[in-house]
C-alpha cells in the first residue's frame, strides 16, 4: 500500500493578448480551470498504474471535484479531508497571445496540512506501506520523521527545492526521484547526471536516487552498484506537464509491486513518453493497459 500525503490543486488559466502591468485592468478571453498539484497528479499516475494507494491532504472548499477526479482514476479519496472556510491551493495563470505563462500560486489547503492531520494518517497504515512526498504542502519534516519513525520506505520527489526543503531530514529518505536541477539544488553541485548522481549518493549512502534528465532519460543509482540508465522512448513531444509525475508514479507502483529497479525506470519511461505525446497533465497520463501496449508493440512487455 502507498500513502500520498500531496498537494491538490486548481490551475485557473486566463487567455489575454499580454500580461497585465502594473496599475493595469484588463480583460481575459477565456477562462479554463484544471485539476493540478504534483500530489494530485502523481496519486493519478500510482492509480492508473494499478497501485493500492490512498491520497492523504486538504481541500478548500471549491475542491470536491479533485476528489472524483482521484477517485475515478482508482485512488482511495478517503483521508482527504475539506479545510471549511477556506479556499482550495490554486494558481492564477495569465497565458499570452504567444503561450506564454505568468503565475501567482497561492497555497491554500495545501498549506494547512498540519502535524496532527499527518500523525492520524500515518497511524492508519503498517510499517511495510510506502510514503510519497513532495514539496508543495506544509509539515514535509513530520512526514518525513514519522514515516520513517514507523518503519515506513519514504519516498520524496523534492520539488519544488526551497530552504524549508533543505532544513527537512533528507537523510531518513529512502527514494529520491528528481530532476538534473532538484539534484544540483540538493547536492550543492552543477554537473552533469553522474557527478550529481555521485553527490547525491555521498551525501545520502544509505538512499536510492532516481535521476530524471528529460527527453534523455532517466538513472538509478544506490551506493556500491553500477547506475542503470534508460534511455527516454523517442515519441512527438506536445506538452511536457506532468512528465515527471507520471514518471514518479509509475515508477513507485512498480517498485511496490516487487520490479527490479530496471523494469521501473521502462514502465515509468514508457508512461511518461505517453503522457508527453498528449496535451494537458492529469487527462495526459496514461492507463496501465495504455503502457503494457506500448511496451508489448516495441517487444519489451
Ligand atoms: P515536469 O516537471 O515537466 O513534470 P520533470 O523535470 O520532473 O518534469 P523530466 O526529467 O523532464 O521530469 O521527465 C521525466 C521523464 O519523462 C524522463 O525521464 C523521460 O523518461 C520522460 N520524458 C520527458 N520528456 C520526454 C520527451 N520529450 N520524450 C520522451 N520522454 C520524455
Amino acid at each position: 500500500m502507498i500513502v500520498n500525503i500531496g498537494s491538490l490543486n486548481i490551475d485557473y488559466v486566463y487567455d489575454v493578448e499580454s500580461f497585465v502591468r502594473k496599475g493595469q485592468t484588463i480583460s481575459s478571453t477565456r477562462r479554463s480551470v484544471f485539476a493540478g498539484g504534483k500530489g494530485l497528479n502523481q496519486s493519478i499516475a500510482l492509480g492508473r498504474a494499478g497501485a493500492d494507494v490512498a491520497h492523504a491532504g486538504l481541500v478548500g472548499d471549491e475542491g470536491a471535484f479533485l476528489r472524483d477526479l482521484m477517485l475515478e482514476s482508482g485512488v482511495d479519496v478517503s483521508r482527504v479531508g475539506t479545510a471549511e472556510g477556506h479556499s482550495n491551493g490554486h494558481a492564477i495563470i495569465q497565458r499570452d497571445s504567444e503561450g506564454d505563462n505568468c503565475i501567482i500560486l497561492h497555497g491554500g489547503s495545501n498549506r494547512l496540512i498540519g502535524a496532527g492531520l499527518i500523525d492520524t494518517t500515518l497511524l492508519a497504515f503498517k510499517p511495510e506501506d510506502w510514503v510519497l512526498l513532495q514539496n508543495e504542502t506544509s509539515c514535509v519534516s513530520n512526514a518525513i520523521e514519522g514515516a520513517h519513525a514507523r518503519g515506513m520506505k519514504v519516498v520524496l520527489n523534492p520539488s519544488p527545492v526551497n530552504d524549508a526543503l533543505l532544513a527537512c531530514p533528507l537523510e531518513l529518505v529512502d527514494c529520491f526521484i528528481l530532476n538534473e536541477g532538484e539534484a544540483a539544488a540538493i547536492a550543492g553541485i552543477d554537473g552533469a547526471a553522474d557527478e550529481l548522481l555521485a553527490a547525491m549518493l555521498d551525501r545520502f549512502p544509505d538512499a536510492e536516487i532516481v535521476l530524471t534528465v528529460g527527453a534523455d532519460g532517466a538513472y538509478y543509482a544506490r551506493k556500491g552498484g553500477e547506475p542503470i540508465f534508460q534511455p527516454a522512448f523517442a515519441v512527438d513531444a506536445v506538452d511536457t506537464t506532468a512528465a515527471g509525475d507520471t514518471f514518479t508514479g509509475y515508477y513507485l507502483a512498480e517498485r511496490a509491486a516487487g520490479s527490479d529497479p530496471s523494469r521501473a525506470l521502462l514502465v515509468a519511461s514508457a508512461a511518461s513518453s505517453i503522457a508527453v505525446s498528449r496535451p494537458g497533465a492529469a487527462p495526459s497520463i496514461p492507463l496501465r493497459r495504455e503502457v503494457e501496449a506500448k511496451l508489448a508493440g516495441l517487444g519489451l512487455a
